[in-house]
């Protein structure tokens, strides 16, 4: 005998969650299948324990996809007061870091046990360490599972994407979107560390430089971000770095501003009359290990004023924007999402079901849509999960 429920949603995460509660509580009958043995590793894990749950500032143009219109209509009819009106209902403390971000001010758990909460007051089954073996679509859809079989008249996958594999990342969700005739947009990984060259091609000179952060302007693909990078002992990663991996592949160019409050022809004036070398010159704005390691790497160690004015255009240059290669990222196990996903040309906007499929609906990061970093990715499962989650 089939278990049957009026919507069945595969994967446990924000999503789902956000899906399953506003589901639930129009009174549909609802069960959530996760293969995890708890629900919401992500959310736990997230914003260093204490997610970043949503910015106050969510808007398209902080989301990539390539249909950008897409995100439009849902993040439009659920806003980010929605879900902090929720966040305090719960009596859950929170502040905002920077730039909008608002972060839980204890744990991260309390964003589960609020979903998980509401899911319970909705009346919706949650049911973990299931596996789906297989799934078809006849009049409704009929999945067999490690559980038994179960049957829906909507099927919702929730299943997130590539990243963070040990949390259970599967590519479950594009499998089902090719059963199904879904087109995907080719995934790669997002908001990851990036292994870089230098702009000759030449290796990675700086793996001594691991731990030193340092605040700059990073820029590709036509966007620019404010914020700290960090050297690590393989390449570079940080905010700023996370943010721009998202616009450039593998081969391509980005390039860094390290000196954003200066102009060239200041800093030119004030090396042209500089006795120091070039190490001392630099400790003026930078750690002494990064000053040292930049100057011998790009320009003779001779003192500022004697070196040609060509050296020292050239580090000024490297200074203001110096270009850089994505040799490689950190790939999907250290990537915080997945770029590209299920093709959201083939989705409603506002209900996230597919054109084609009658009852089937894709949200959250299995989509092809995905947010910068600082609270824009949650914002986006909460938004499409609850655009599903009216309509199912
Ligand atoms: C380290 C880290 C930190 C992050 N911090 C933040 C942050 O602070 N703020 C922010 O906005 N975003 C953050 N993100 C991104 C954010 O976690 C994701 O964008 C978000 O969790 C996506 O939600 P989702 O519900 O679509 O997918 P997920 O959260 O990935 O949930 C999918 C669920 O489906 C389950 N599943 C997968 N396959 C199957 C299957 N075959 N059968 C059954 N279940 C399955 C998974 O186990 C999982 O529980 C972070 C990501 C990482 C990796």
């Amino acid at each position: 005998m089939s278990q049957r429920f009026d919507v069945i949603i595969i994967g446990a995460g924000g999503a789902g969650l956000m899906c399953a509660m506003t589901a639930g509580q129009r009174g549909r009958s609802v069960a959530v299948l996760e293969h995890n043995d708890r629900i919401g590793k992500k959310i736990l894990i997230s914003g260093g324990g204490r997610c970043n749950f949503t910015n106050l500032d969510a808007g398209p143009e902080n989301y990539i996809s390539s249909n950008p219109h897409f995100c439009r209509s849902a993040l439009s009819r659920y806003p980010a007061g929605e879900f902090i009106e929720l966040v305090r209902k719960h009596g859950i403390e929170f502040y905002e870091k920077t730039l909008g971000q608002l972060f839980c001010k204890h744990s991260s758990r309390q964003i589960v046990g609020l979903l998980e909460g509401e899911c319970r007051d909705a009346g919706v089954d949650i049911i973990s360490e299931c596996k789906v073996n297989a799934l078809q679509g006849d009049n409704g859809f009929q999945l067999q599972t490690s559980l038994g079989d179960f049957e829906c008249e909507s099927l919702v996958i929730a299943t997130g994407a590539l990243s963070f594999p040990k949390l259970g990342a599967t590519d479950f969700g594009y499998r089902v979107a090719k059963q199904f005739g879904v087109p995907i947009v080719e995934p790669r990984p997002g908001l990851v560390p990036i292994i870089p060259k230098l702009g000759d091609g030449s290796p990675w000179p700086f793996i001594e430089l691991s731990g030193i952060s340092i605040s700059c302007v990073a820029s590709a693909g036509g966007q620019s971000f404010r914020d700290q990078l960090l050297f690590t002992h393989r390449g570079l990663s940080g905010p700023a770095v996370l943010q721009v991996s998202n616009y450039c592949r593998q081969g391509e160019t980005f390039a860094l501003n390290l000196l954003v409050d200066e102009t060239s022809t200041a800093l030119l004036d004030d090396a042209r009359q500089s006795r120091q070398t070039p190490d001392r010159w630099l400790e003026k704005w930078f750690p002494k290990r990064f000053a040292h390691a930049f100057a011998k790497q790009f320009v003779p160690a001779k003192p500022m004023a004697q070196m040609k004015q060509t050296d020292r255009e050239r580090l000024v240059k490297q200074l203001l924007e110096w270009k850089l290669i994505v040799a490689k990222t950190e790939g999907y196990a250290k990537a915080e999402v997945t770029v590209g996903g299920v093709d959201t040309n083939a989705l409603s906007s506002k209900t996230m079901e597919c054109c084609e499929i009658s009852g089937l609906y894709f949200i959250g990061e299995v989509l092809d849509v995905t947010g910068w970093l600082g609270g824009y990715n949650f914002q986006w499962a909460w938004v499409s999960g609850h655009a599903a989650g009216q309509m199912v």
